[in-house]
């Protein structure tokens, strides 16, 4: 190792807390530096080059190393580095970037409202809700129903919303009023049954938890279409056609995080247009920008805006960030280019047939118990035993194991804990689909060896 790479690694050490991090399990290894990126490439400081299974976290999807984002940033930060849109004022790039995503948006979404991130964006989701209703003249209705397992970030509505048990453990209560109800997760939850029946089991869930509450207590349902950071879960193909049969009985509205799925990730530009869903808020973020600078925001449907703004009076919510003019300009540019290059509807027709393809593939494994993946999305589930769908004892870790060797193999995956997951930068051609299948392939081969 280069002494430049252990002096950065001290100081990482010295000083930077980092985000879900067991700082102690760092030990002697240190972090990994990464210092350069191009396409779908990323470098370390060693000089190794490794293919971002990952999109970074799942965000670009345009792929590194793009000129015109950067153009684009310097020419804005040059023009006007900053300013609010509080208080009766607005700037081009924030008008521009609204008008080109409810352009790209269902009809029944016509406004945006902008923030930082996609937390930030599932908070006001949150409180748009509540105030949504009140407006309404309906002030019960407050619970928001969400799912185990789900992943909506980490301010503490973010982490309130999520279903994730570990985070929900630290940090003290989360926000009152928020109830979750079990996931589609077929693999891990559901293999009695036929996937069309967990399917409709998991909505039934849902319609029984909003008779428990009373439909005159409940503000919304919220969801991702394909759950990310919970294992890349896939529903089953009869859970969402009858999750919108139970919303609809009901008056109860409907947020989509679109934070993962949005921009392209499973072949639309909304997973909510691969689903077919009208929701009534779109929390975006990630993609928005290919992550290249920080903005999120919520769309805003015709419902719920015209609620809030013809009831009148102010909605005391905003951020010093939101629509920041640079990230704005970035933003806009990033969609132009997905656009202009045909980008979804290659991941539609092309890549994401062709990586469905390819990755089921894996499903021959000894170690794989369920490949799948849908788009430019995709999982796989570890098994100590491919019949029985046994899973491999916790203590073992194999997800990590096999994570570390798909690194040493040149691939970046995520592990969740036996759950290996893929979302990489949507500009992948076939030929980086089959180096990605060979060197995730390497990484298992290597793994069977150790655990035999
Ligand atoms: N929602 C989903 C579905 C996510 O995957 C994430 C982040 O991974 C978030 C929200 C939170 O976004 P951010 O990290 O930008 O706050």
């Amino acid at each position: 190792m280069s002494s430049t790479t252990r002096e950065w690694q001290a100081l990482d050490r010295a000083h930077y807390l980092h985000p879900f991090t067991d700082h102690q399990a760092l030990g002697e290894e240190g972090s990994r530096v990464i210092t350069r990126a191009e396409g779908v490439y990323i470098h370390d400081s060693e000089g190794r080059r490794l293919l971002d299974g990952m999109a970074g976290l799942w965000c670009v999807n345009l792929g590194y190393g793009r000129r015109e984002l950067a153009e684009v940033a310097a020419e804005q930060l040059r023009e006007l580095p900053y300013y609010n849109s509080f208080f009766k004022t607005t700037h081009p790039p924030a008008v521009r970037l609204a008008e080109k995503l409810c352009a790209l948006a269902p009809d029944h979404v016509n406004r945006v409202f902008f923030t930082g991130s996609g937390s930030e964006a599932n908070d006001t989701a949150l409180r748009m809700v509540r105030h949504y209703w009140a407006l309404k003249g309906k002030p019960r209705k407050q619970v928001v129903i969400a799912r185990d397992n789900a992943y909506h970030g980490s301010t503490v509505a973010g982490m309130s919303l999520g279903g994730m048990a570990p985070m929900q453990g630290q940090g003290g209560p989360g926000v009152p009023g928020i109830v979750h109800v079990p996931q589609p997760y077929w693999f891990g939850e559901g293999r009695e049954r036929t996937p069309a029946a967990f399917g409709r089991e998991c909505a039934a869930a849902l319609e029984a938890k909003i008779l428990e509450l009373g439909e005159e207590n409940v503000a919304a349902f919220i969801a991702e279409p394909v759950q990310g950071a919970g294992g890349a879960i896939i529903p089953p193909d009869s859970y969402w056609p009858e999750v919108r049969a139970v919303l609809a009985r009901y008056d109860i509205l409907l947020v989509v995080d679109e934070v993962i799925c949005g921009f392209g990730r499973l072949g639309e530009w909304f997973g909510s247009q691969h689903y077919g869903l009208q929701p009534d808020l779109m929390p975006i973020a990630k993609g928005l920008s290919s992550g290249y600078l920080p903005i999120g925001g919520v769309l805003v449907s015709d419902r719920v805006a015209e609620t809030l703004i013809e009831a009148g009076g102010e909605f005391f919510h905003g951020f010093t960030y939101s629509g920041h003019p640079v990230c704005a300009a970035v933003a806009l540019k990033n969609l132009e280019l997905l656009e202009a290059e045909g980008v979804v509807e290659r991941v539609r027709d092309d890549l994401g047939p062709y990586l469905a393809e390819r990755w089921t593939r894996l499903a021959t494994h000894p170690l794989v118990g369920e490949a799948r993946s849908l788009g430019l999305i995709g999982a796989l589930e570890l098994v100590a035993d491919k019949a029985s769908g046994r899973r491999f004892d916790k203590a073992l870790a194999v997800g990590n194991l096999c994570r570390d060797l798909s690194l040493e193999a040149g691939l970046v995956m995520r592990s969740v804990g036996d759950t290996l997951i893929i979302s990489p930068p949507l500009v992948i051609t076939r030929d980086q689909i089959d180096e990605l299948v060979t060197r995730a392939r390497r990484a298992l081969d290597e793994a069977a060896r150790r655990l035999t």
